[in-house]
């Protein structure tokens, strides 16, 4: 499961239907024993720390992916792959035909001729020398030497970083030109380039958005740096400075050298400056102060004062001179000499996929693809909710589960391969939690033809159900699935009905699950890929906790039994889409998503439970030593207060965040158990 806009992001899981079925108590049978020892052999050794927590581009997936690939050779599956490349010994030979690869870049540091420099404006008969084709390398040297020396030296990693999607270059004595926050809007009518002319110069923008403290900005889409890059490299700058948001450079995230391996290279050198830097840049440019300017360019609360000036207005009425008709101006008498060099480590990874053909000559064109990531999050860093870097996070629940999950399906169906009509590829994704890169791979080059995909069923964090409370996602995504998931829920128990020969047997145990039905298609994890190419899915999931995304979330604190009643559960719905006359209905989901939650500048470090947000936020836990911890909240603990706002669901406490600023004390009001409680809590800076 991809954690998604830091500790608080808003997926699925407003407006669920319970169904409360049935419950009755598990009794251990033979054959569920053996297929419970299986589920937890596979999750032992996928979440040892022989693995290292399995991070995409490490030795330690690798491993994890040849030990899936062998099981599926084991059971007869075809290899699904293009042909493999991860070699080294026999046993990856062997497995090689089952790996999808695809490129990866696991780690960016930065390389040589890594330079910033704040120089003098050049006189125009400089200019006129340096075009001189005539003048020889030795004297060019000479005068840019000369130039050096005149200029102001940024410190890279203090005053100044290259982004991780920048590309590599040297510009040298620029013109520079202020573009206000760099943001082109179209449909919004917003163009900061609108007056500026920033062909073959430097562009200089703000992190961030004229509202970023409103988290229902209608900027909000436009506030990622690489949409400001994609401006800057249209309107024809050779590079973009960006100037952090936070006063302390280190806090803020373009700080931090990182590569996302969903988006690529930018086409352009981008890089971010500090504060101070951009103050003496404005300084030398004669521009008004930083925080004047930011402040004149700031759009009004929306609820301030209704019915009063315009936004256009109020910004003219308080801008200083040099922006009261445009939000961008030329720096002059300065240069900027920017030079980036940001390695990229490629490590590739890979998809293992096998192939169960179908039974019936026609329909075993057309697949279900059965999805679980393998891949976690390593020793920490990106995406862990530890207090430190360097634990092995093993990555049990997540999604050790879900692969063992995969894996036991795989069984079931190959030791009954004539019963279904559809075939079924199996894949174990990688590069989940690095931003969905593998199902994204695997949607763009699929093994079969999207269009013959009839489903996409997903298990991400399967292990650790409570109070038999299963979560479905994707429920809306065909008409069918609702019935599908009722009947297989019932399908099975004691004297009941089984819906089909040899699957979803359970041995006298019913395993009628309370189910937490959300209609998105859209989610935190790798169905994701499947329903934006208009693939059903369905998504099962057994809710977050408190070690989700820690080092802690280990094999022995998986719920054994349950997961494997699950499977069968989900092996009977896979029984029903393969054999049904016609696929599933594909139809657009009510999404439950409120959009991103960029922008926010603090963070509590709080695991919301988004199945269960009514009257209420609850949690399902809190991060180590976070600001939520220090101010004693608790998993269980359901936030019913925040910063004077009622919080009634997710909606409410995101609204509420988006407001709060950081190192300052608010009130937070909670329900525990039969107890309201009120505490304070101060938030820190988003980092
Ligand atoms: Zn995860």
């Amino acid at each position: 499961m991809r954690r998604r806009g830091g500790s608080v992001g808003i997926r699925g899981g407003l407006g669920l239907v319970v169904i409360v079925a049935a419950v009755c108590v598990a009794q251990q049978v033979g054959s569920r024993q053996s297929a419970e020892g299986r589920i937890r052999s596979d999750v032992m050794f996928l979440a040892s720390d022989k693995l290292e927590g399995r991070r995409t581009g490490t030795e330690g997936a690798n491993e994890a992916a040849v030990y899936i690939a062998t099981e599926f050779k084991r059971l007869g599956l075809k290899p699904g792959g293009v042909v493999g490349r991860i070699t080294h010994g026999n046993e990856r030979l062997m497995t090689a035909a089952y790996m999808q690869q695809f490129p990866f870049v696991s780690g960016v540091e930065l390389g040589k001729g890594c330079e910033m420099f704040i120089g003098p404006g050049i006189p125009a008969e400089e200019i006129a020398r340096l075009a001189v084709a005539t003048m020889d390398g030795s004297s060019r040297d000479v005068m840019i030497k000369a130039m050096r020396a005149k200029s102001m030296e940024l410190r890279a990693g203090d005053d100044w970083l290259p982004l991780g999607f920048s590309s590599n270059g040297l510009i040298e004595f620029q013109d520079a030109v202020f573009v206000g926050y760099g943001i082109t809007a179209a449909d919004l009518k917003h163009d900061d380039y609108e007056k500026a002319d920033v062909k073959g110069k430097v562009a200089v923008a703000i992190e961030g958005t004229p509202d970023s403290e409103n988290p229902h900005s209608e900027f909000a889409r436009f506030a990622d740096v690489r949409w400001k890059a994609i401006a800057a490299r249209d309107r024809g700058a050779t590079a973009l400075v960006v100037i952090a948001r936070e006063g302390n450079f280190k806090d803020d995230p373009l700080s931090r050298l990182r590569y996302d391996n969903s988006s690529g290279e930018a086409g352009i050198i981008t890089v971010a400056i500090s504060r101070q830097a951009a103050g003496r840049l404005f300084t030398k440019g004669g521009l008004a102060p930083l925080d004047d300017i930011q402040k004149a360019l700031m759009v009004p609360a929306p609820t301030s004062q209704p019915g009063s000036v315009t936004n256009q207005e109020a910004r003219t009425d308080k801008a200083p001179a040099i922006l009261q008709k445009r939000a961008s101006a030329p720096l002059n008498n300065v240069t900027l000499t920017i030079g980036t060099n940001v390695v990229r480590k490629n490590s590739p990874s890979a998809n293992v996929i096998g192939i169960l053909e179908g039974s019936d000559a026609n329909l075993k064109s057309e697949v279900v693809v059965i999805g679980a990531h393998y891949d976690h999050l390593g020793r920490g860093g990106e995406g862990s909710l530890a207090s430190r870097e360097g634990d092995i996070h093993h990555g049990a629940d997540d999604n050790a589960s879900g692969v063992a999950g995969l894996l036991e399906l795989a069984r079931i169906f190959s030791s009954e391969r004539s019963t279904h009509k559809r075939s079924i590829v199996f894949v174990a994704f990688s590069g989940e939690e690095e931003g969905l890169i593998g199902s994204n791979y695997y949607v763009n080059q699929p093994t079969f033809p999207l269009e013959k995909t009839v489903a996409m069923i997903n298990m991400d964090m399967i292990g650790r159900m409570r109070d038999r409370k299963l979560t479905i996602g994707g429920v809306g995504t065909a008409t069918e699935w609702k019935d599908y998931i009722q009947t297989a829920n019932e399908a099975s128990g004691p004297g009941g009905p089984t819906r089909h020969a040899g699957i979803g047997k359970a041995d006298g145990v019913k395993p009628g699950f309370v189910l937490a039905l959300n209609e998105d298609g859209y989610g935190p994890s790798d169905h994701s890929s499947f329903y934006a190419k208009k693939v059903p899915v369905l998504f099962f999931f057994t809710g977050s906790h408190e070690d989700y995304h820690k080092p802690s979330d280990t094999a022995d604190k998986i719920a054994y039994a349950d997961e494997s009643r699950i499977v069968l559960m989900i092996a009977n719905i896979v029984q029903t889409i393969c054999d049904a006359t016609t696929r599933p209905t594909y139809k657009l989901a009510r999404s439950e998503s409120a959009g991103r939650s960029a922008g926010f500048r603090v963070y509590l470090g709080t695991i919301p439970n988004y199945a269960d947000s009514t009257n209420g936020l609850t949690l399902d836990g809190v991060r180590e030593d976070s600001p939520a911890a220090k101010a004693g909240l608790k998993a269980g603990d359901r936030i019913v207060k925040l910063a004077g706002r009622e919080v009634k669901n997710v909606y409410d406490y995101t609204y509420a965040l988006g407001e709060m600023k950081a190192n300052v004390e608010y009130d937070v009001e909670l329900v525990r158990g039969n107890e309201t409680l009120k505490l304070k809590i101060t938030p820190a800076a988003r980092k």
